[in-house]
This record gives C-alpha cells, sequence and structure tokens, in this order.
C-alpha cells in the first residue's frame, strides 16, 4: 500500500456485552483487517477501555500499519448513547452509565474518536456500503440476543428529540405478553429476540411439549418469532412508510431461511392497505461486519474535513 494512502485509514469497533471486534478499513471502506477481544465487562468502565483500545491496536498492527496512520475511530456501544458528547448515557448488559467513552478512548489512543448507539451504527453501515447510501428512508431491525433498530429519514440518522429514537424493541405487540427486561410485558423483544425464542421453547418443553417432536416445537417457536416480527414491520411501515427495511443481527444471520419469507407475508398481511407499496423487505449480507463497518462509516462522516 502506498504511504499516502496509508495516512487515511479508518477504525470501526463494535462493542458488544460479551466480544469487541474492530475493523481497519481504508477511507473508501475497503475492509483490510480485523481483531477480536472478549469485553469481560465484569472488570468495570476503566478495563474495558483499555481492551477496546488494546483490540485497536491490535487490528492495526495486523493490517501492518500504526496508529499514526489512522484518522479517526468509531465506536457503537449497546444502550443509549450521546453522540455529541461520545457519553453512553446507559448500557444495560456493561452495567455502565455516564460512561465517558469517546474522552476515556481518545486518551489512550491518541486519535479522535465517535460513538453512537450499536444498531444505529449498523444501520449507517448497512445503509451506506450495503445500499451505497440511496434510499432516503431505511428502517434496520437487528434480531440478537434483545432487539434494536435505526432509522435514516431523508437520507440521515434520525435521533429524535432525545437522541432515544428507534428503540423498536419496546413496541408492545401483546399487552398480556411475557415481561420484558424494560419492566413491560409483551415488548418485541420478549416476544421475538434470541432470549425470548429460548425462553419460550423450554417453557413448551417443561408444559408437556416432549410429548410432540421437539423439531416441530422449535420450528414453531421460530415461526411465531417471525410472525411478531412481521407484525412489528406492519406498525414501522404504517407509520415511516420506509423504502427498505433491512434485517440483521444474530437471530437473522443464523435462521434467514426459517423466518425471512414469513416475516414478508405477516407484514404485507398486517400492513394497511397501499403502505407496502413497492417496499423491499431484505436480509442484511453483512453479517457480522455491520457494526464495524458502519462504525467506520460513523467516522469518516465525522472525520471529514477536519
Ligand atoms: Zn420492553
Amino acid at each position: 500500500m502506498a504511504e499516502a494512502s496509508k495516512q487515511d485509514l479508518i477504525v470501526g469497533v463494535d462493542l458488544g456485552g460479551t466480544k469487541i471486534l474492530a475493523g481497519v478499513f481504508t477511507s473508501q471502506l475497503k475492509l483490510l483487517q480485523t481483531a477480536k477481544l472478549t469485553t469481560k465487562a465484569d472488570r468495570g468502565f476503566s478495563s474495558v477501555v483499555e481492551r477496546i483500545a488494546r483490540c485497536v491496536l491490535d487490528a492495526v498492527d495486523e493490517a501492518d500499519t500504526s496508529v499514526k496512520h489512522v484518522r479517526a475511530v468509531g465506536i457503537g456501544a449497546p444502550g443509549a448513547v450521546d453522540p455529541t458528547e461520545g457519553e453512553v448515557i446507559f448500557a444495560p448488559n456493561l452495567k455502565w452509565e455516564k460512561a465517558p467513552l469517546k474522552a476515556e478512548l481518545e486518551k489512550r489512543l491518541g486519535v479522535p474518536v465517535f460513538a453512537e448507539n450499536d444498531c444505529n451504527v449498523c444501520t449507517l453501515g448497512v445503509h451506506e456500503v450495503e445500499f451505497k447510501g440511496k434510499p432516503r428512508e431505511l428502517l434496520g431491525i437487528f434480531l440478537g440476543t434483545g432487539i434494536g433498530a435505526g432509522l435514516i429519514i431523508d437520507g440521515k440518522l434520525y435521533g429524535g428529540f432525545n437522541r432515544t429514537a428507534g428503540e423498536v424493541g419496546h413496541m408492545v405487540l401483546e399487552v398480556n405478553g411475557p415481561k420484558c427486561g424494560c419492566g413491560n410485558q409483551g415488548c418485541f423483544e420478549a416476544l421475538a429476540s434470541r432470549i425470548a425464542i429460548f425462553r419460550e421453547i423450554s417453557k413448551r418443553i417443561k408444559d408437556g411439549g416432549k410429548t410432540i417432536l421437539t423439531d416441530k416445537l422449535v420450528e414453531n417457536v421460530i415461526e411465531e418469532a417471525a410472525e411478531y416480527t412481521g407484525i412489528a414491520i406492519a406498525n414501522l411501515v404504517n407509520i415511516l412508510s420506509p423504502e427498505v427495511v433491512v434485517l440483521g443481527g444474530g437471530i437473522m444471520d443464523a435462521l434467514e431461511d426459517e423466518m425471512l419469507s414469513i416475516i414478508v407475508e405477516t407484514a404485507h398481511d398486517y400492513a394497511m392497505p397501499g403502505t407496502m407499496k413497492d417496499v423491499e423487505i431484505v436480509a442484511s449480507k453483512l453479517g457480522d461486519h455491520a457494526g464495524i463497518t458502519g462504525a467506520a462509516v460513523l467516522a469518516r462522516q465525522h472525520a471529514k474535513g477536519s
């Protein structure tokens, strides 16, 4: 690689409750190298920041370059993030409150750092890299341990008044449904996340589901999760009228074949007539790299002109 282009590298970081993934990208968002480290959230904020910095430096080293060639670092964190201050306001999985992620990471790396909510970051990545920034209105929904989303409205990431827009996981779909981590009942997340799927399978086995084929039981639970996802999408399409709905996250990556067609069919059944015209509902192809790609997009947007 020519020395000139080395000056302009970007690092994207996907910070999760259990692992940290860092990717080194060119300014054209070509992925050069990745590195992975466990989060060890129980060791506390300072220790996790130190591990993020180490993961970034590992990725940079694997790419045969050095951090002085890195123009900016972007990071997606699992929780509510104030993107202006780069502060994690609340991240239950990490047990963080008012954590100055940007400031502490900048101290350790000596490079500008930009932070955002992880689902917002994934949506940015999908919009910019997978869809080449074309759709003006795009909704990204990520099904994993929990459920989150990001909104692109008028071509830009939409944060809303409190910068908390996109909490679709806590849209109530069954008023008398199962309890959710947020304290409510019947949230989308309590019905269709990985935790919800596992809980429902073990509940049905306990309730005597052993008498029927367990495979069939698992299939039924996954089908129901797909139906709830379709209903959630119908609600969101009625409200937002996106051009594209992109689905990602661990559940989607693993169960696209089992879930996507049911999701699309249910969304069409429940949406108001006319609202689904030409709306694309697709699975993201970025998989595990959506987070680092989006974090790189975030860093590139902010670093432009700096
Ligand atoms: Zn909830």
